[in-house]
């Protein structure tokens, strides 16, 4: 009795571990699919991603520039390097003012070598941006304005100190959390500070936490803006045609709790981007 009570235990747990064999047998091969799935899909969205990026960086620079080649370069620099797709055509074109780009991907399927990629294509349209031309001057020395990242604006002064950055940080006076939307460049009081671009001033005098201000347009929504200077140590005014490199103010404090030092401000098409970008970068490395 006792020996076939066992044996019938024996039975059940044995028939018990057969069939989660089974079902594990049934059950892995479906997650591995599944994960590949994930995987495959996971590769088409950076894909795209990456393919939308390369568009839109190309009719940036092909609207702003008008070169057609240089635009592709930095369109397909922008989309980056995958063993798993690949930028298999972007191409720019400039007709009737009008930009064109084109871009087709392909992701490779990962579990199925012999398979064709997948393939992905998009399209981005822009307006030329006609050139700044006439007593602005021009950006950039090819005869066209080049507002593209990669050190186009001149240094806004000779040495500096960087002492803050672009972008969110605790305010040091406020102690908020706040968006700082230019570079802080320390420098002694009235250390000249230079046009970073040929351009009309906007802009020269007080500022609600600028202390003071002054603002240059250089055309193609681009517009470089300086603060903290005294008053009396702006040397333009509103509605004068300055040259890149003019010396146009003196650092300061004004309307600060912190020490002397410019704030310095690049805003593309009426939004404020990180100067360190379209600063000449040899010059930005001296903090
Ligand atoms: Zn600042």
């Amino acid at each position: 009795m006792k020996s076939l009570t066992s044996m019938t235990l024996i039975k059940v747990g044995q028939s018990r571990k057969g069939a989660s064999t089974v079902e594990f047998l049934i059950i892995l091969p479906l997650f591995i699919l599944l994960a590949l799935v994930l995987w495959q899909l996971v590769l088409a969205g950076v894909a795209v991603m990456n393919t939308q990026a390369a568009l839109r960086d190309a009719a940036r620079v092909a609207a702003t520039t008008g070169d057609e080649k240089k635009a592709e370069e930095v369109g397909r620099e922008s989309f980056g390097k995958s063993s798993q797709f690949k930028l298999k055509g972007l191409k720019v074109e400039i007709e009737n003012e009008e930009v064109t780009v084109s871009a087709k991907t392909e992701i490779n399927m990962i579990f199925m070598k012999n398979m064709k990629p997948m393939s992905y294509s998009d399209r981005a349209e822009a307006p030329v941006l006609k050139a700044y031309s006439g007593a602005y001057g021009m950006i950039g020395e090819a005869g066209g304005p080049l507002l593209t990242e990669g050190g186009i604006l001149g240094p806004p002064i000779g040495v500096w100190k960087k002492t803050s950055g672009f972008g969110y940080r605790v305010h040091p006076v406020t102690g908020r959390l706040k968006k700082h939307t230019g570079l802080d460049l320390g420098a002694p009081h009235l250390t000249p500070i230079y046009a970073a671009e040929a351009g009309v001033v906007t802009r020269a005098g007080a500022s609600n936490g600028y202390g003071n201000l002054i603002v240059i347009d250089h055309g193609n929504g681009l517009v470089t803006r300086y603060a903290h200077m005294k008053r009396s140590s702006i040397y333009v005014r509103v509605g004068d045609r300055v040259s890149r490199g003019q010396h146009i103010a003196g650092v300061g404090s004004e309307g600060v709790g912190t020490g002397a030092h410019l704030h310095f401000e690049v805003m593309y098409n009426g939004v404020f981007v990180n100067p360190e970008k379209y600063v000449n970068r040899s010059m930005v490395a001296r903090n």
